[in-house]
């Protein structure tokens, strides 16, 4: 009965991290869509903590009836190889309810770090090692994975520093604080158009619309460098199949509205095609993106307790 009347009240959208961040940039834009289309306000909620874990346990253990949903990045796939101690299982204890959009990330030093390209940055990186600092959201954000990656591809490890989200990495950055940090477009772009930041390259295979002139990761010699972010919406496990549907419905009704197709382009980030808005093409991907990352975080033997 009460799935025939979803929703009746407001839904709220768990954030992971903190406001003014690229997953809160892309839910807030995504929430007023959503709400259009549901008729019932949907008020986002940054619940902050161990690379978006405590928002995803958060949710697990909400009420399974629609009202409370999740959305998260790349982290879903990650936390399992990254927390010993995770209470709830990504591919076990949600229903899916679809993709968002994908979002290309950027390496950036602080405006005034002494290299200017990327081949620059591995010389000054190799020779200053652990004194180079680099800023992330925490174990399992997408900051850290682009931080280790960047450790893996120039043999150094240096000294990482977690934040509550990439709204104060990026302070640190821009305040000289920190040295790097790798992070999405969606928050990094005005700051890189209004050189405020040095960009060493976006982590694509390909160069990116929104910064045509920036080049690859892989073009300034970082072999195989390739890293995107992409977003899911989830609900609790047991939430009635006629309200997953509904929410279903209500995010492809948003990603086809032209006010966040719009905001979205600006900051560089992808809507997925309609056949990724699905629970099933959330699913896949999920285990997809499980089975790429888990082993490789283990063997670099990244871990909290
Ligand atoms: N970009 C962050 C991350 O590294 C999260 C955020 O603040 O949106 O996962």
């Amino acid at each position: 009965m009460a799935a025939d009347v979803f929703p009746s009240k407001s839904v709220t959208l768990v954030v992971p991290f903190s406001a003014g961040g690229p997953t809160d940039v892309v839910s807030r834009a995504l929430a007023q869509a959503m709400s259009k289309d549901l008729g019932q306000s949907v008020i986002v909620e940054n619940r902050l903590g161990a690379g978006g874990t405590v928002a995803a346990a958060y949710v697990a253990r909400a009420q399974p009836d629609g009202y409370t949903i999740l959305i998260h990045h790349n982290g879903m796939a990650t936390a399992p190889a990254l927390y010993k101690k995770l209470s709830y299982n990504p591919l076990k204890d949600f229903e899916y309810i679809g993709q968002v959009a994908d979002v290309p990330m950027t390496l950036l030093g602080r405006k005034d770090l002494p290299a200017a390209t990327a081949s620059d940055l591995v010389k000054y990186v190799s020779q200053n090692k652990d004194k180079v600092s680099l800023a992330n959201a925490g174990l399992g954000a997408v900051s850290q994975l682009c931080g280790l990656l960047f450790e893996e591809a120039v043999h150094v490890k240096m000294n990482s520093i977690p934040y509550q989200g990439t709204g104060p990495a990026l302070t640190a950055l821009l305040g000289g604080q920190v040295d790097l940090l790798c992070d999405q477009t969606t928050s990094t772009l005005p700051h890189i158009n209004a050189n405020r930041v040095k960009l060493y390259g976006v982590t694509t295979p390909k160069r990116i619309k929104a910064l045509p002139n920036a080049p690859t990761l892989q073009e300034g010699g970082l072999k195989g460098f390739e890293m995107k972010v992409w977003h899911g919406v989830y609900a609790p496990k047991g939430t009635p199949p006629a309200v997953t549907a509904r929410l279903t419905k209500a995010l492809q009704q948003a990603l086809k509205d032209p006010m966040v197709a719009k905001r979205l382009d600006e900051l560089g980030a992808e809507i997925v095609p309609v056949d990724k808005q699905t629970p099933e093409g959330l699913k896949t991907w999920l285990k997809t993106e499980s089975d790429k990352w888990q082993p490789l975080l283990k063997t670099m033997k990244v871990e909290a307790d």
